[in-house]
């Protein structure tokens, strides 16, 4: 079984969603697979209601405010993320991190209102290329996961995704080894604080310019349990594709 997650970033209106969700067809996919699909939050009511919405894609938000509602101009609050139709909320993602400037704190915050939800939280680390070239990549994805450990460990159900920042919208992407050797680092953590048990239950995704030519290469890597797409999951024959060869 793996995660595929296509993060659309904002793309897709209401519109181009419809259309996306009209042509996608997953049949194809093997039905081990679990697809989920972050839309703008004003497409969210479309690609969940649309009649013409394939029944295994469920649905995603990609930012929320920490708090539920209030005087809080142009943000959206989890809630109501879950009242449009989203079942998952992406936090920490990088370009939140490096192009909003959110903290450590602001995704614990955040992580905290999802679980409170019901949301399902899939919460993004990733090193930047300096702290990478300078040995850091273990401290810093492990910063991050540490500051919401609290938070996620009382959620019913949570995932991880690794997206180093280097490789995130660039085409540039990590070998099947960098994957693996940040997962299990991950992974240790997680059994540290879940117990072997609890953590095996948490998927970690890679993310980072996967596409349709090396998806399969990195969903074989060992501790990689599903992946995280963004420009190559706009199309829906190229996020079907990834998907399917990831069987
Ligand atoms: C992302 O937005 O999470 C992502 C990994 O983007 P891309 O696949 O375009 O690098």
């Amino acid at each position: 079984m793996a995660v595929i997650a296509g993060n659309w970033k904002m793309h897709l209106g209401p519109s181009d969603a419809t259309d996306f969700m009209k042509s996608v067809d997953t049949a194809s996919v093997p039905t081990v697979h679990e697809l989920i699909v972050f839309p703008p939050a004003v497409s969210l009511h479309v690609v969940s209601s649309s009649a013409a919405r394939d029944p295994r894609l469920q649905v995603g938000v990609q930012n929320i405010h920490w708090e539920d509602s209030g005087a809080f101009t142009g943000e959206i609050s989890a809630p109501m993320a879950a009242d449009a139709g989203a079942t998952f909320a992406l936090v920490g993602h990088s370009e939140r991190r490096h192009v909003f400037g959110e903290s450590d704190g602001d995704t614990r915050l955040k992580v905290k209102a999802a679980v409170r939800a019901g949301l399902v939280p899939v919460l993004c680390v990733g090193e930047t290329l300096q702290e990478r070239q300078s040995g850091r990549l273990d401290e810093v994805i492990l910063r991050q996961l540490d500051a919401t450990l609290d938070e996620l460990r009382v959620a019913e159900r949570f995932l991880i995704a690794y997206e180093p920042v280097w490789a995130i919208g660039t085409g540039e992407t990590a070998t099947p080894a960098d994957a693996s050797d940040a997962h299990a680092v991950l992974r240790a953590r997680l059994e540290d604080a879940l117990g072997v048990a609890g953590s095996a239950t948490v998927p970690i995704l890679y993310g980072g310019s996967v596409k349709p030519g090396n998806a399969a290469e990195l969903m074989s890597a060992a501790d990689v349990d599903g992946v995280l797409v963004g420009g190559a999951s706009l199309d829906p024959a190229s996020f079907r594709e990834i998907a399917a060869a990831t069987g």
